[in-house]
């Protein structure tokens, strides 16, 4: 390994590493907004045009190959955002010392470009 792939892979190893000894909680999924229609024929969400309930915020995430989908107050919101957002930046970390990791073994074998 060349010494600024060595420099570049440590580089990104320590972000990984300052990001979880910060001990935030990481939550995976995202948060969507939705618009909704209920369940009475003669409500405004039912007109044409219509007039849809929300939006409502909803949060997404996938556990054993299930999509599950949760409701979130905007008390939940509060508390559940920036998880969701600290989840994001884990897998970001973790996509970039792959992805240095990856390059370093691609060029000490000179293998791809
Ligand atoms: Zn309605």
């Amino acid at each position: 390994m060349s010494a600024r792939d060595v420099k570049r892979v440590e580089q990104a190893r320590q972000r990984l590493i300052e990001f979880l000894v910060q001990g935030d909680h990481v939550l995976p999924g995202s948060l969507i907004e939705r618009t909704v229609r209920c369940g009475k024929a003669n409500c405004h969400c039912h007109a044409a045009p219509p007039e849809l309930h929300g939006p409502y915020l909803q949060w997404s995430y996938t556990r054993e190959n299930k999509r599950f989908t949760r409701w979130l107050s905007a008390e939940q919101e509060e508390r559940y955002r920036s998880r969701i957002n600290a989840a994001r930046k884990l897998r970001e970390l973790v996509s970039d010392l792959e992805r240095l990791e990856i390059h370093s073994v691609e060029r000490e074998e000179g293998w791809g470009t």
